[in-house]
């Protein structure tokens, strides 16, 4: 998390001058594996955020000596929870620094592990495998969130169903939780209005998964637009239209057209490529010419570094949004930093998974709060010792179209819960969701859900009651009250046994 510090009294935001608060950082555009002389894994994009941070406080010192600032950053560091996750084992630990970025969204390069097994396979299987490998295990599974990488024309080159095969494997038996799609490196760009382009973004969009092109001119994004507007008149249920991010959006900040397309409640954009006087071009043209009917402006951006093709240039953004130029409140700057990514990720690590097994539930009594650090360590702890993999710590959020109020951040309260989350565990085929959450008088409420097709945490919204109805009903016929975490450990134990 990125702490700053006002540097003014905003009593519109309940907020004084020195006020210390957190913001949740996501990177959404994020590439891991080896692309000729681009190589990153897991260890090398936290050396970069760490180095990004540095730029980061370089240019900062002299935003504030020329009075630039409204927040001044002063301090980076994780969750709670997830720093003391980090120090369960010493190789952990040794990958907790670099933490101006909370998560990252990553997927493969255009990378030499591509065409492995073509066309037995399709032309990412390996490399998406790779991104499955470094997303679903600890310690690398509280950063980052794995999206995989498809080649629509793996139909025409290789044989048909190929790529909606791979997509679908990739969601389903990996639990990859978006797609990533490139339009000039893999040479489609002519495509993106036929059925072999379309049908990979449709399905997508039933799997519940959001697609990020790389979209690097107006032209490209007038074609992926009409796309997304010929699926929808294929496709009648709103609820499996494909939600679609614009990677380097930034690209035309310029364009009056590019805001047509960010008005369509289906498009959003990711800032990557924007650096300098675009900054401010791109954020205030957003501010007054998004005209979206179902979102806020700021609920369209979305904060995006695309290491290792580029890398201190997020700086700018970064910076920009703490700025007395940017025209939004401390809500919009969570919001493009984090929030609209992990509310279109949308869900806690869910692939296909079988148990049938009834879920449990625990309430902690109301005596015991202030807790969820340690419930969630040493859940962890417990899991890792019974040789679970812990495939995802995955914070809830507030519903969808809606976000923490302006004044709720002096209080610290950014919108990420950190005290209610969804712990996701991997042994043995089996997938298990730790759930906790706080109770409104105090105490907390942790359900064990193993996952099958009737059951699992199906979103990340809090207070999403109507999504989990039946579970919620099985959960609570089987809640057994306890006085202590010793006692809820013991019985933690006895679930994962
Ligand atoms: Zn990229």
């Amino acid at each position: 998390m990125l702490w700053v510090q006002s540097t003014e009294d905003l009593p519109q935001w309940g907020i004084k001058k020195g006020d210390r608060f957190p913001f949740y950082v996501v990177d959404a555009h994020h590439h891991m594996g080896r692309e000729n002389t681009h190589q990153n894994t897991p260890p090398r994009a936290y050396e970069f955020y760490s180095l990004l941070w540095f730029e980061l406080q370089k240019m900062a010192s002299e935003m504030h000596d020329a009075d630039a600032l409204r927040f001044l950053p002063v301090e980076v560091g994780p969750v709670e929870s997830v720093g003391r996750v980090f120090n369960i084992r010493d190789h952990w630990h040794n990958n907790s620094h670099g933490w101006l970025v909370d998560r990252t969204i990553v997927f493969p390069y255009t990378d030499d592990y591509c065409k492995h097994g073509f066309p037995e396979n399709a032309s990412f299987h390996v490399s998406n495998d790779r991104i499955f490998r470094w997303t679903t295990q600890a310690p690398h599974s509280l950063r980052l969130i794995g999206f995989a990488r498809i080649d629509p024309l793996d139909d025409e080159n290789g044989r048909p169903g190929l790529a909606v095969g791979e997509l679908e494997r990739a969601i389903l038996t990996l639990g990859l939780r978006g797609l990533k799609l490139h339009p000039l490196a893999q040479l489609f760009v002519d495509q993106l209005d036929q059925p072999v382009v379309r049908g990979v973004v449709r399905r997508a969009g039933e799997l519940g998964i959001p697609t990020l092109f790389d979209s690097r001119n107006i032209a490209t994004v007038e074609r992926i637009s009409e796309m997304v507007q010929t699926i929808q008149e294929e496709q009648r249920i709103s609820s499996r239209w494909p939600r679609v991010i614009l990677g380097h959006c930034g690209m035309s900040p310029g364009s009056p057209r590019l805001y047509e397309f960010l008005s369509h409640p289906l498009i959003f954009g990711e800032t990557s490529t924007l650096h300098g006087k675009d900054v401010p071009l791109l954020f205030e043209s957003a501010h007054d010419n998004i005209h979206d009917p179902a979102h806020r402006w700021s609920e369209k951006l979305i904060f995006g570094t695309d290491y290792s093709f580029l890398s201190v240039q997020a700086a700018d953004v970064i910076l920009y949004l703490l700025s007395r130029d940017f025209p939004g409140d401390p809500s919009d700057i969570q919001r493009i930093l984090a929030g609209n990514a992990l509310s279109l990720v949308g869900r806690p690590f869910a692939p296909a998974a079988r148990s049938r097994k009834r879920p449990r539930q625990f309430l902690l009594s109301e005596s015991v709060s202030g807790l969820s650090v340690e419930i969630i360590q040493r859940a962890a702890e417990t899991a890792d010792a019974l040789g679970w993999r812990l495939a995802s710590l995955d914070f809830m959020r507030p519903p969808d179209g809606t976000w923490v109020s302006p004044d709720s951040f002096a209080s610290g309260e950014n919108g990420v819960y950190r005290d209610s989350c969804v712990m996701s565990l991997q042994r043995d085929g089996v997938l298990v969701h730790l759930w906790l959450r706080p109770q409104p008088g105090g105490g907390y409420c942790i359900g064990v859900v193993y996952v099958g097709r009737k059951h699992r945490v199906v979103t990340t919204e809090s207070y999403a009651h109507g999504a989990n109805e039946s579970l919620s009903a099985l959960l609570n016929a089987s809640s057994m009250l306890l006085s202590s975490i010793d006692d809820l450990m013991l019985e933690i134990r006895r679930a994962l046994s």
